[in-house]
């Protein structure tokens, strides 16, 4: 078949929405009590997704990094962890009400919202107030100007263990997941026997109770991080910081295979005492700019702090130079949902084709296809039975799925909309012949192959560059 194809790659986050919610990738959370706010359950395609992803990362950070290894810490940690780390008295919002209408608004983003050249993190509560009353900002709810008093709200979930409700008592779903590693730094290294330089990745969930709506996905109160923790001596710190740096782009246009020309890398101007260099890696998602990736430069804070309180040593004694020291930290961490939805709006494409006729293709790597291979009888009546035992055996090897229901035309199409990148037909010829024809999902090119040729010829076409 030849192809004359117009593709456009403009995408908007309803795109997106709609897309995910059609086909199973993402549903809203709670969904028949009417949800529950910045919350989203993955269904059967998201899941795969997700776990691509993670997949991926595992092996580029963990498994396949020189001197890393993998870590699983608990959601719930003793509160002091969170005292050590700066949460409980610094990790909070500024937040003020309408006694108008009672909605709850972050002061600081009310500010940044007016005049997109101010960057109000950081200023105390008295500034922001006062920077609100002389410019009469109104509520963005029911616009009258009627506040109250700006406070701090802390960002973590707070609960209790046990029946008491004392403070003793408080802990917390954790914030971030990277205090696991720098608590474990001692246990992990002894256990491994481990030599500085080394590095500790991580996958797992963390919490926010964060008020700022989300742009679907990409800010939620539940999310998961992949993280990795990386500790050195201070003299080679900044070299293994390039490093990170480096190896996140590698990750992310070469491993996933979103398109350079939507990532760019921002450096910190601002830098919080501690930290010697920082820098995000964004990517332009239909509503602007926004992080998916931050590379930090974390000095020795992390584990000075956590010596401090717990009295424990978080030195290291180099065996070589018997040099005493707390290792400096580079840390590399990003959100699993917000590169999915990175990896979504950069695959997506509609296409107008030769026909006229349009569709909308989700150009995934294959790596990352929920599905790698559809298998298609090209009519029910006696071809199912060829048709499920190729699926089967198929299956062994990848991830394929199966779809007999309706014309042939909209089946590829169900396809091609959530990125499957091979569909193999069976028809009538099949059963005379022992070949099957494999449809490419970008070049809509068909071939056929014997089926003794199948494995190896589906291998070809999965590692090509998509
Ligand atoms: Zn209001």
């Amino acid at each position: 078949m030849t192809t004359k194809t117009t593709t456009n790659d403009a995408v908007t986050i309803d795109n997106i929405i709609t897309l995910c919610k059609s086909r199973g990738f993402v549903f809203p959370g709670s969904d028949i009590y009417d949800g529950l706010a910045n919350t989203w359950d993955y269904g059967p395609l998201g899941v795969e997704l997700k776990n691509h992803i993670k997949k991926l990362w595992w092996r580029e950070f963990v498994t396949a990094n020189e001197n890393s290894v993998g870590l699983d810490g608990g959601i719930l940690m003793n509160r002091n962890v969170w005292v050590a780390s700066g949460h409980v008295s610094g990790f909070s919002d500024p937040l003020m009400d309408c006694k108008e209408c009672q909605t709850r608004t972050r002061a600081d983003k009310l500010i940044e919202n007016n005049d997109a050249n101010i960057n109000a993190d950081g200023w105390t509560n008295q500034a922001l107030e006062d920077y609100i009353n002389q410019h009469h900002l109104v509520c963005p709810n029911c616009g009258k100007f009627n506040w109250t008093p700006i406070r701090q709200f802390n960002l973590m979930f707070e609960t209790h263990r046990g029946v008491t409700k004392d403070n003793a008592d408080q802990i917390f779903l954790r914030p971030e997941t990277a205090q696991s590693e720098y608590i474990n730094f001692q246990n992990v290294q002894r256990s491994m026997r481990l030599k500085v330089p080394f590095g500790i990745g991580q996958i797992g969930k963390a919490f926010r109770n964060e008020i700022t709506p989300g742009n679907f996905i990409f800010r939620t109160v539940e999310f998961e991080q992949m993280e990795h923790q990386f500790f050195c001596h201070a003299n080679d710190s900044m070299a293994w910081y390039e490093k990170y740096k480096q190896k996140i782009w590698h990750f992310i246009t070469k491993v996933l295979g979103v398109r350079e020309e939507n990532l760019r890398f921002h450096d910190h101007e601002k830098l919080v005492f501690y930290a010697k260099a920082a820098c995000d890696m964004e990517y332009h998602f239909p509503f602007g700019w926004g992080e998916l990736n931050g590379t930090h430069h974390r000095g020795v804070h992390d584990l000075t702090n956590h010596q401090n309180l717990s009295k424990k040593s978080m030195e290291y004694l180099d065996p070589i130079t018997n040099e005493k020291y707390i290792p400096t930290v580079i840390e590399s961490s990003q959100g699993v949902e917000r590169l999915f939805l990175a990896i979504l709006c950069d695959a997506y494409r509609t296409e107008t084709l030769a026909d006229g006729d349009t569709r909308v293709v989700l150009k995934l790597n294959p790596n990352l296809a929920p599905y790698q291979i559809c298998v298609l009888p090209l009519q029910k009546k006696g071809l199912t039975e060829t048709a499920t035992k190729l699926y089967r055996e198929l299956q062994q090897n990848f991830n394929v799925t199966y779809d007999d229901a309706g014309s042939i035309g909209k089946r590829y199409r169900r396809q091609d909309e959530i990125g499957t990148p091979l569909c193999i037909t069976v028809d009538y010829d099949t059963l005379e012949d022992q070949s099957v024809t494999i449809r490419d999902r970008d070049t809509m090119e068909q071939v056929r192959v014997k089926l003794t040729d199948l494995n190896a010829k589906i291998n070809e076409l999965l590692t090509k560059s998509f």
